[in-house]
């Protein structure tokens, strides 16, 4: 072998280097930060390095550490890990994915869960997004909402992101060909029969794939909800916490086994309208702790922004103009629109189910249910990444401490995935995704806004 004279001192300086002591400089510091996550606490005075996308060290700043090749100063400022975004639909607006990854990390959100996309249109964005090298979250992905006989999202009068599970067989072969797709887990939507429920269900545990759902209204929220990891919006639970749920749960099995059935969507909005405030208002607090007592091994991802919409709207947040100047050009004529003629709309609006919303999760939570903050952006007007903000602070007003509102941006849906010795917390050995903020979380929860860094994959995102 020829080895020329370049080579051959390469070589011998790099042996030099690794005989001596001191290791060569790698990753960067954050030096001096107050560091906290939601399963170590608070740890203040550290040193956290990243080398590429891993923790190698979390430290006291006194102690006597390797040397590394980029310093940020973490001094007065609170490392928290990325926080993730459990309910996001990257493809339901056209006019948003292009600009949802970056979105989302200039507001420290360095993972998402998409809830419902068709796989053709939204395979291809979520390979852009894991091309290594890229700036974009971490996305895992469900696919389609697996619907029953009659599909809500059909592309009729909604978007088409649902698909039909008309009978068991349908069920177990959709869900095979999901996993053979390479989806992270299935989304159960609400017009399954209980028999095709059963079906996702087992066919998902077969696959070793995570389960998300709605409840669906064949069923009630105490039988469907062990049965899944996480539940979306709260939905139809208040049909299990009247006291005439027997009677209601009735009414709805002869309506969803009626012939005359114009379309999945009408077929839920009428069963909504017929049956939502109406078992509010026969609310049977008895009752309703059994249901939540069945839930404390599902995730609640309740989106309350989405829910409490009609009592504390988004149009009235004062980072509103913000989150507007952000708003694709293609999109924001229509949401200033929005914004304005709620502005002017003095009529009083029904809060009932905003209200409902708030004081079940306060309950859930209180009972141990584990909650889990996402967003349903773009749906709604929630701005990809801002409205995950929103989001944490609606979960502290209804109960969540600080620290418990960060622990459903990061441990919660880590647990989701059973992904815990990966992500969730600032640990060596953990992946490097986190938010180095100017203000303290836990003083006001409102100040996971106030971003200095986010690091994305051991990358640095400009924001
Ligand atoms: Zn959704």
């Amino acid at each position: 072998m020829h080895i020329n004279k370049g080579v051959l001192i390469a070589i011998v300086l790099a042996l030099t280097a690794a005989c001596t002591d001191e290791a060569p400089p790698r990753g960067t510091a954050i030096t001096d930060v107050t560091v906290i996550d939601a399963i170590n606490g608070v740890r203040e005075h550290q040193t956290v390095v990243f080398d590429g996308d891993e923790i190698i060290v979390v430290a006291s700043a006194e102690s006597v550490l390797p040397p590394a090749l980029h310093h940020i100063d973490g001094s007065g400022k609170f490392l928290i890990p990325g926080l993730w975004d459990m309910h996001v639909h990257l493809t339901y607006d056209d006019a948003f994915t292009e600009s949802m990854p970056a979105m989302f990390l200039a507001y420290g959100i360095t993972s998402v869960r998409d809830t419902g996309g068709l796989l053709y249109k939204l395979q291809p964005v979520v390979e852009k997004m894991r091309v290594p090298g890229v700036v974009a979250p971490r996305v895992y992905y469900s696919g389609p909402l697996l619907d029953g006989n009659f599909v809500v999202y059909d592309g009729k009068s909604r978007p088409e992101i649902g698909t039909q599970n008309a009978t068991v067989e349908m069920a177990t072969e959709n869900v095979a060909a999901l996993k053979a797709a390479g989806v992270d887990f299935i989304k159960i939507y609400e017009m399954v029969s209980q028999d095709v429920f059963a079906a996702l269900v087992s066919a998902a545990q077969a696959h070793g794939l995570p389960i998300a759902a709605h409840i669906p209204l064949s069923m009630i929220a105490s039988q469907a909800g062990p049965n899944v990891d996480s539940m979306e919006h709260l939905r139809n639970i208040e049909l299990d916490c009247a006291s005439n749920a027997p009677a209601l749960f009735e009414e709805r099995l002869s309506r969803l086994n009626a012939d005359d059935v114009e379309s999945g969507y009408a077929l839920r909005s009428s069963l909504h309208s017929l049956q939502r405030i109406p078992a509010i208002m026969q609310y049977d607090e008895e009752r309703c702790n059994r249901t939540i007592a069945s839930l404390t091994g599902t995730i609640q991802v309740p989106t309350l922004r989405l829910l409490t919409f009609p009592l504390r709207s988004a149009y009235d947040h004062p980072d509103w103009n913000e989150a507007l100047a952000q708003v694709p050009e293609l999109k924001r004529d229509e949401w200033e629109v929005a914004t304005a003629q709620w502005q002017e709309n003095s009529e009083p609006r029904d809060t009932t189910y905003a209200e409902w919303g708030l004081s079940l999760v306060g309950r859930m939570h209180e009972q141990g249910v584990p909650i889990g903050a996402g967003t349903d952006t773009p749906i709604a007007h929630a701005l990809p990444g801002f409205s995950l903000h929103t989001e944490l602070e609606r979960l502290v007003e209804v109960g969540l401490t600080p620290f418990e509102a960060l622990e459903s941006a990061t441990v919660r849906p880590a647990e989701f995935f059973s992904l815990q010795d990966e992500m969730g917390t600032i640990d060596v050995g953990k992946r490097a995704d986190l938010v180095l903020l100017n203000a303290n979380p836990l003083d006001n929860i409102s100040n996971t806004r106030e971003i200095a860094v986010v690091v994305s994959k051991g990358r640095l995102v400009a924001r």
